[in-house]
């Protein structure tokens, strides 16, 4: 039996990635031992933390003066680590959803927060536009992809500011302007991994500004100098990490997913756009998030959710029950997600349709 995995995270992982790991969990580079209890210093795990580190600046072409991470805590601690380690007085921060609220909560502890737009007014159903960032923030944070409401930012954004941008829920699914970042960073648990892992691209020259003592954990230098090993790393799914990033290089890189990724939005898209019983979350086309994909019922055909849920149940459809802050339903369609499962998924929906 498939089952088809539209869960917003944790969520679809490559199968390349789950045999691979499945592999190493009981015999580990040849070593006899599993990837879970070898030491994180052996020769074999280096290895593994050198080359994932290696691919991600392949992959995203990440500039020399740039460093790659793999640390903990999730992205909720970089909530608080970015302002920690950058902000002198104030920063900007563009506010599009749940996500974005929390990073602005913890920054707002560290020094002034400029909130330049919000689309809270409209539950964060759109992207705002037209709005100035002031010159003299420290940085402008952005969250790229908004996964409980469906929004993203599908371009490199011009502003006269740094940006810092939470990609947790569609890092690797474009080819991105790594120059116009001082900091990006996502939690692997959608397109990268399993929980456990957070993923950050750090211009390096950017630290060591801030006026305020930095614990050593997490001072982003610590990690930069200790190579993602200052402390004990989640060596799982660091090992999970490096089997995607090898699936990406392998399946053509990231210019070759962002044309997946455009195709199986399109084939979801145009049929909630086309289904008489449902509505698309997002009116505007160019903010609609090729990651999640949010839609209603139709008016007048509520009472029927729990009967379009069973109809997907019986197509072997798994979450795509969608958030409690916004109702109806959520289809996640990572990078590992194939086009059939998106094709699947229409089927149901134009089944549903068949009987109303
Ligand atoms: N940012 C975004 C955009 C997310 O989707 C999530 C988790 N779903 C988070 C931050 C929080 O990540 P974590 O659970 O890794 O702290």
């Amino acid at each position: 039996m498939k089952t088809h995995n539209f869960y917003a995270g944790p969520s679809i992982l490559p199968e390349f990635t789950k045999e691979r790991t499945a592999e190493a969990v009981m015999n580990f580079a040849g070593t006899g031992l599993s990837v879970m209890e070898v030491s994180h210093r052996s020769k074999e795990f280096v290895a593994v933390m050198d080359e994932a580190r290696d691919l991600v600046k392949e992959l995203l072409e990440v500039p020399a003066d740039y460093e790659v991470l793999f640390l903990q805590g999730g992205a909720s601690t970089q909530f608080y680590m970015v302002p920690f380690n950058l902000m002198k007085t104030k920063a900007a921060y563009l506010n599009t959803g749940t996500w974005a609220s929390k990073a602005i909560k913890e920054a707002k502890l560290y020094g002034e927060v400029i909130e330049i737009a919000s689309s809270k007014d409209k539950n964060f159903n759109y992207i705002p536009r037209g709005y100035e960032v002031p010159a003299d923030v420290d940085y402008f944070h952005i969250t790229t992809n908004n996964t409980i409401f469906g929004t993203e930012i599908l371009e490199d954004l011009d502003v006269p500011a740094r940006i810092v941008a939470d990609m947790s829920s569609d890092i690797f699914s474009r080819p991105i302007d790594i120059k116009k970042y001082d900091v990006i960073y996502a939690g692997a648990q959608k397109n990268l991994a399993p929980s456990g892992v957070t993923l950050v691209i750090i211009k390096k020259d950017i630290l060591g500004k801030v006026d305020r003592p930095i614990p050593t954990m997490i001072d982003y230098r610590t990690h930069i100098d200790k190579e993602s090993m200052f402390n004990t790393p989640p060596t799982v799914p660091v090992f999970a990490a490096l089997m995607t990033l090898r699936w990406l290089k392998e399946n053509g890189g990231i210019k070759e997913m962002e044309k997946k990724n455009i195709a199986k939005a399109k084939l979801l898209y145009d049929e909630l756009d086309r289904n008489k019983m449902f509505v698309p979350n997002i009116p505007n086309p160019e903010d609609r998030s090729r990651m999640n994909v949010t839609f209603v019922m139709a008016s007048g055909y509520e009472e029927f959710e729990k009967e379009f849920l069973e109809i997907a149940a019986a197509h072997d459809i798994v979450g795509i029950k969608g958030h409690r802050s916004v109702g109806g339903f959520r289809a996640s369609i990572y990078n590992a997600m194939p086009i059939e499962s998106v094709g699947v998924l229409v089927e149901a929906m134009k089944e549903f349709e068949a009987k109303h």
